[in-house]
């Protein structure tokens, strides 16, 4: 039976509500006074449940549809502002004992060069990173107990902490690596990380269990309930997300908006982000294969509706989107993107050669991170390496005090300014640091707060005498 508050996957997942949530959607999506009732409620910004949201994508009135973008581009403006935060990839190691029909790391893939990245070699691709200006990653890996245990993803989280190349950093690692135990959770916690993030693939589970035919990710309950496990460890910031392409859309929107809506209800906070991946080409795999690919129409109204459902939830876009369609989704509520990515092991520190194949997927952005900081900044984005919330303590529901009392003007926009100064000062191209000091002169005036403006414009000035890591 459908219950959002208990621990259990088939409870707070239950197919029959999501089968029931669609049957009231189909039924309820041209019924006007209702939709006009629950885009009402959006324009709240509380957020809207599972059902309400369903029936708004099923509803394919052009007229509905436009309000459900521009309402999710006001909410973003709101919550967000115009700043957008970077990070990268990293991966670790490919050798993965699972057996995921759509992935490359897919134990019987035999064609695949499996790479473990020695610590020197993390070494190496930390200082690439840096010498980018990165100083927010997420840390990858397949899953493989002998190859891959906690201690090894230990031992290099501490590995990328405790590199300072130049003015180079790593502030933040947030960690996608398979579901695990509460224990292990806890050494993640404090091991420092940002964010957990472990992508749910597909949440109807028939799907599930033959996608995931082999390996410990066979065990749909167990994946399911991953996150409830890192909440108990500690871990405040979790961050969700479905592989599009596999299933059927409708099934997985509805799907992780119970399992946020499950979150706050047992955790008392949400999702800290909601990721929002397409299943791509990559070595061994065909998307065609899979039933539910959709459009870049529908996938911009996804990430809408999202924005308009969960206001005060991230949400990451990850370069296997091209520039196009980034740029349409940019405004519709994402609030983070991945630059100048290499998604196989090893592939910062070396030249990528055509002829490797351990790279996760095809990336279809190819741009260096200082194109991408230059495109945005054209697009009238703040580009921002920002990290201070969870080295501040402002983790979980505390961060979503601040989104919530729309502090974010006084916190994480100076916050952008102070970061995206740093990246102009010690990696920035030519053209990009000056468009860069431009926006910083014009964006430093809508910080509300004037003891805030003020500490800003100090901050900004001590970077240029070479100080770094200033943060409110
Ligand atoms: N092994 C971990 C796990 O099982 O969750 C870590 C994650 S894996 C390195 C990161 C994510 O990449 C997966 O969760 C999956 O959603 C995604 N992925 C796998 N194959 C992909 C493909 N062909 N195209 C796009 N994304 C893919």
């Amino acid at each position: 039976m459908y219950d959002k508050t208990s621990r259990k996957a088939e409870d707070f997942i239950n197919h029959q509500e999501i089968l029931d949530t669609l049957a009231y959607a189909d039924a309820h999506k041209d019924d006007m006074p209702l939709v006009r009732e629950i885009i009402a409620k959006a324009r709240e910004r509380k957020g809207l449940d599972h059902r309400e949201a369903s029936v708004l994508l099923a509803c394919e009135d052009s007229e509905v549809v436009a309000e459900i973008f521009a309402l999710a581009k006001e909410i973003k403006q709101d919550y967000y502002g115009n700043r957008i935060v970077l990070f990268a990839p990293l991966y670790l190691s490919n050798y993965c004992v699972n057996g995921c029909l759509y992935c490359p790391y897919h134990g019987k893939n035999k064609n695949i060069r499996r790479v473990k990245l020695t610590q020197e070699q993390i070494r190496e691709e930390v200082i690439a990173l840096q010498d980018m200006g990165h100083k927010r990653l997420a840390i990858e890996a397949g899953e493989d107990p002998l190859m891959n245990p906690i201690e090894y993803i230990l031992e290099s989280i501490d590995t990328i902490y405790n590199i300072h190349h130049k003015n180079g950093a790593i502030r933040r690692i947030n960690v996608n690596i398979a579901a695990t135990t509460v224990e292990n959770y806890k050494k993640l916690k404090d091991a420092e990380i940002g964010t957990y993030i472990l992508f749910q693939e597909t949440y109807n589970k028939e799907s599930y269990l033959k996608l995931h035919p082999t390996g410990p990710k066979h065990d749909y309950d167990y994946h399911t309930e991953a996150m409830d496990r890192a909440m108990d460890g500690g871990i405040d910031d979790v961050g969700l997300g479905v592989l599009y392409g596999l299933e059927l859309y409708r099934y997985e929107f509805a799907g992780v908006l119970m399992h946020a809506e499950h979150l706050e209800a047992v955790h008392g906070v949400g999702p800290h982000t909601i990721s929002m991946p397409r299943v791509k080409r990559a070595d061994d795999i065909d998307p065609d294969d899979f039933d539910g690919g959709i459009s870049d129409e529908t996938f911009g109204k996804l990430c809408a509706l999202i924005r308009i459902a969960v206001p005060y939830t991230g949400m990451i876009i990850s370069t296997r989107e091209s520039k196009k369609v980034r740029e349409m989704v940019l405004p519709l509520g994402i609030s983070q993107i991945s630059g100048g990515s290499r998604t196989s092991v090893g592939g910062y520190a070396e030249e990528e050669l055509p002829e490797d194949n351990s790279a996760q997927f095809d990336v279809s952005d190819r741009r260096s991170l200082d194109e991408v900081v230059n495109w945005l900044m054209r697009l009238g984005y703040i580009p921002s390496f920002c990290t201070a919330c969870y080295r501040a303590g402002r983790t979980g529901d505390r961060f979503m005090e601040i989104c919530k009392n729309m502090q974010i003007l006084n916190c994480c926009h100076p916050n952008a300014l102070l970061t995206l100064k740093e990246y102009l000062e010690d990696y920035a191209g030519e053209d990009t640091y000056r468009l860069g000091m431009d926006l910083i002169k014009k964006e430093i005036h809508v910080i509300p707060n004037e003891k805030v403006r003020k500490k800003t414009s100090d901050y900004l000035n001590d970077i240029v005498a070479g100080g770094r890591d200033f943060r409110f």
